[in-house]
């Protein structure tokens, strides 16, 4: 199988990116960052501190999680329940990085990234894909972007889906989960030494999809 693994920091457009390539190439777009945090919003619902790693721990095993393609568009699914709007709601993406430093839910999630890799034509979007998860995959890219930018983005989208926030605590979130992800223990983010870098803070998106594809034929896709 021909896999591409897609690192970065959070907003620097890896799942938009990754969804077109996938889409151009006939490959699936596997985004690990859903699953982890299907994960959180598990915690949140069961009312455990997401920061609490035994408490976390324990609810892996009442936790069934599964990812199904619906026309392309990646679901996932928290024992049956599709949660891919509850995933994206804010409080979802701290819950997600602070249950990411945990290493029983990285764990628990290996195999079945693992999984789609072993299985299919893949483009997979993460932290430690390049890295941990398939450090075999034929081309490996870190997709970077300034945290004003990337803040710049996520306000829009948010806004457009009607969700109201502050550009402010935006960025300091951004800033504040960067920290986290770098500096965890565990897997943290950094480019594979094999990655090749791509800012994509003054790309358009078509721009950074067209890069893709292009070293992905390089690289013999
Ligand atoms: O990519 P996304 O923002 O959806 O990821 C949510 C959180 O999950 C990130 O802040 C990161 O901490 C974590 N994550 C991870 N490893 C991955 C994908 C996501 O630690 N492979």
């Amino acid at each position: 199988m021909f896999n591409i693994a897609i690192d970065g920091p959070s907003g620097a457009g890896k799942s938009t990116v990754a969804k077109a390539a996938a889409k151009k190439m006939g490959f699936i777009y596997v985004d690990t960052g859903a699953m982890y945090r299907t994960v959180g919003v598990a915690a949140l619902r069961r009312g455990i501190e997401t920061t609490d790693a035994a408490g976390v721990a324990r609810i892996l095993g009442e936790i069934a999680i599964d990812v199904r393609f619906v026309d392309g568009e990646q679901h996932v699914y928290l024992n049956g329940e599709d949660v891919s709007t509850d995933i994206r709601l804010p409080e979802a993406s701290m819950a997600a990085s602070n249950v990411s430093a945990i290493p029983a839910v990285r764990a628990f999630l290996f195999d079945l990234q693992k999984n789609f890799a072993k299985n299919n034509n893949c483009i997979m979007d993460g932290r430690d894909i390049g890295t941990v998860v398939l450090p075999d995959a034929r081309l490996k890219i870190f997709l970077v972007a300034s945290p004003e930018i990337r803040a710049e983005r996520r306000f829009k989208e948010l806004k457009e889906r009607g969700t109201p926030v502050d550009y402010e605590t935006l960025l300091e979130e951004i800033k504040q989960r960067d920290y986290n992800d770098a500096n965890r223990p565990i897997a943290p983010l950094k480019p594979a030494a094999d990655a090749i870098m791509l800012d994509s803070s003054y790309l358009t998106v078509d721009e950074v999809v067209e890069r893709i594809v292009t070293l992905a034929k390089d690289a013999g896709a």
